[in-house]
């Protein structure tokens, strides 16, 4: 086995070229163990390759053009095909051996477990098709789910694609305006809303947070409320079903013919921030996204049929979509599914969870691997990982030191690392080091196959090794986004404007002189704080819905944790004086608002913002000035 920390080949522009590997039983297993010749053939021939993918899954009609370009950057994929997810994650097994194979576990943070088969999953999916039919709600309607991680999430997710409605699932660590600006936004009918769920042994008041959110969010008919933690909660009589009361009446039949949709049918919204205040719904649509992440997973996550995956992601993110979710069960595989919280009631929860149900496949994010990797070693050397085959992180980059730690102790050298590089708009990894290749700690490594990229200049140029630049993908992809919620020309002018042609990915990257990428973070006014992007427009914008506040800038500043935490600059109005008293109230403030993810590590009160001439908050000068670094071009600054 090759396992030295090699010093990588002499033409290597980077100093930081450490090798590892490839590991020899996992290079000779895996999917992909030709990555060139793969590659090769996805870029001669796109067509072809996708045409070919898409035969895997099932399509009620078959597809009659793989990529009509037509109307770019509106692009379609596999057009006039028919086809659905549900059928394709459930049906398909049912028909065979994994009928009774598990599909999904869940284990939630006070230690319980529930297990679905497949048939078992596809019975209460159909049951919950049902119910949604029953209330009113019609293919091309949007569902929100708002549930913390529950089975009842992957339910919900997945009846809404038997039907055809689009979901749009919001992360349960998101507050009261976040939720309803996304409800608004999607003009969603009916969610499905957890009374709570439980986090650091605490409950997440999720109905209360809805309650607030949906009293400001009249599209919402009906709210399906789950059972979970058993507190009380306020059922608005003619608005509030209790799930578990909808899924015993007779209407909740366990048949629900999946509905045959067409491949460029939108299949679900999933909102981020942006650098404008509104939060952006991504677009997917299902045939395209269907293919590119069986596919792509095939490959990055070397998927077996053997295989127990545990994706510590939260649905409310596209990882979640993907990895836990739609992925794993379209390759008939299981995921585990956890509720709460990595360190509790031990540092040592995540690593039980791989012990207990014999985790071969693990996905997390590098705030994840960094806030335990602060606990020690010994936390995972007392539980048995070594049921362990393969280790997968996306999100940031993962800095080299948490790298070695993953890699080491609790993959115990035996297990590659497979770095991966993806974003909401495009679904799925795009460039990721695979099991059969070296790693160099810290590179996101190759493009997957079907992804042709460029780093380029200011004029669209590519650019040499070892030279900064932006990053952009030159074709259209699969399970590409398709549009922006509502707003086409959005969609347009923040992906497709910059370089013609080409999709601005909003990230600046290096390639070295083995061809392995280094991301180097984002350009644009986005901030990732424990991994989830934050646009700078929405915290300020919570900041100044405060009374006090007139005026607010954000920055993100390295954290050793969570990558990034976020800095507030605020300007307060007439009659309102600095405090510390003031500046907790509105870190508390923005928690409240947004979610406590989004809260700002410190505020202070300067007397000015630095500002362009156009009035533009000039936040480079603001992170320059906290980091003491050269404040840079002052040509544009108000005198
Ligand atoms: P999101 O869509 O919220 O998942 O954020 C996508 C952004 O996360 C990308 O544009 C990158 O800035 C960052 N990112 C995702 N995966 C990686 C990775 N493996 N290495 C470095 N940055 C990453």
């Amino acid at each position: 086995m090759t396992l030295t920390y090699a010093i990588g080949s002499t033409n290597n522009v980077e100093a930081t070229d450490v090798v590892v590997g490839p590991l020899e039983d996992a290079a000779r297993n895996a999917n992909l163990t030709d990555y060139e010749s793969v590659y090769r053939r996805s870029i001669e021939d796109p067509q072809g390759f996708w045409a070919e993918a898409a035969q895997a899954l099932h399509w009620f009609e078959p597809f009659h053009t793989v990529l009509d370009e037509s109307n770019a950057p509106f692009y379609k994929w596999f057009v006039g095909g028919k086809t659905n997810m549900a059928y394709n994650a459930l049906d398909r097994h049912v028909q065979t051996w994994r009928k009774n194979k598990v599909a999904l576990i869940w284990e939630s943070e006070d230690g319980i477990v529930r297990t679905y088969t497949y048939w078992q999953l596809y019975r209460d999916v159909n049951k919950f098709a049902n119910v949604l039919k029953s209330l009113g709600v019609r293919k091309g309607d949007r569902v929100a789910i708002y549930t913390g991680r529950c089975p009842e999430q992957a339910i919900a997710m997945l009846a809404c694609a038997r039907i055809g409605a689009v979901h749009t699932v919001v992360y349960g660590g998101l507050s009261t305006e976040a939720l309803r600006s996304r409800i608004e936004d999607a003009h969603a009918k009916v969610l499905v809303v957890a009374d709570g769920s439980l986090l650091n042994g605490k409950i997440v008041k999720l109905k209360e947070i809805a309650d607030q959110a949906v009293d400001h969010a009249p599209s919402i008919e009906t709210c399906v409320v789950i059972k979970r933690t058993g507190h009380d909660v306020d059922i608005r009589n003619g608005r509030d079903y209790w799930w578990h009361e909808l899924m015993s009446l007779p209407i909740a039949s366990a048949r629900c013919e999946s509905e045959p949709l067409d491949a460029e049918d939108p299949f679900f919204i999933i909102y981020t921030s942006g650098s404008t205040g509104k939060p952006k719904g991504v677009v997917h649509t299902l045939g395209g996204y269907m293919v590119d992440v069986y596919t792509t997973l095939k490959y990055v996550l070397d998927f077996k049929e053997e295989d127990t995956l545990f994706c510590t992601s939260d649905a409310g993110w596209i990882v979640g979509h993907s990895i836990v979710l739609y992925g794993p069960l379209m390759h008939g595989i299981t995921t585990l599914m956890y509720e709460g919280a990595p360190a509790y009631p031990y540092p040592d929860r995540w690593w039980h969870l791989i012990e207990r149900h014999g985790v071969t496949l693990m996905f997390t994010a590098p705030t994840g691997v960094r806030g335990l990797m602060r606990y020690g070693d010994a936390w995972p050397k007392r539980r048995d990982l070594s049921t362990l085959r393969l280790l997968a992180c996306a999100g940031e980059p993962l800095n080299p030191e948490a790298w070695r730690w993953f890699y080491e102790v609790i993959g115990q050298r035996r297990c590659p690392v497979i770095d991966n590089w993806w974003q909401t708009e495009t679904s799925r990894p795009m460039i990721s080091n695979f099991a059969s290749l070296p790693m160099k700690p810290g590179s996101c490594a190759f493009p997957v196959p079907g992804v042709a990229l460029d780093i380029v200049d200011e004029q669209g140029q590519s650019v040499p090794p070892g030279v900064e630049g932006a990053l952009v993908i030159t074709r259209p992809w699969p399970s590409m986004l398709r549009t922006i919620y509502g707003d086409d020309q959005r969609y347009i002018d923040q992906y497709w404007s910059r370089y013609p042609g080409k999709y601005l990915t909003g990230d600046a990257a290096k390639r070295d002189a083995d061809g392995y990428m280094w991301i180097i973070g984002r350009t644009d006014d986005v901030i990732k704080v424990s991994g989830y992007r934050l646009g700078t427009a929405e915290v300020e914008s919570a900041l100044v819905s405060h009374p006090a506040v007139a005026e607010a800038a954000v920055i993100g500043l390295p954290h050793p944790v969570r990558g990034n935490a976020i800095h507030a600059f605020v300007l307060l109005r007439a009659g309102y004086s600095p405090s510390e008293e003031l500046a907790n109230e509105l870190k508390a403030h923005v928690g409240k608002v947004m979610g406590p993810i989004a809260k700002p590590e410190t505020i202070s009160f300067p007397p000015t913002l630095p500002k362009t001439r156009s009035g533009k908050i000039m936040r480079r000068v603001l992170r320059a000035q906290a980091l003491g670094e050269p404040l840079g071009d002052l040509s544009t600054m108000e005198g």
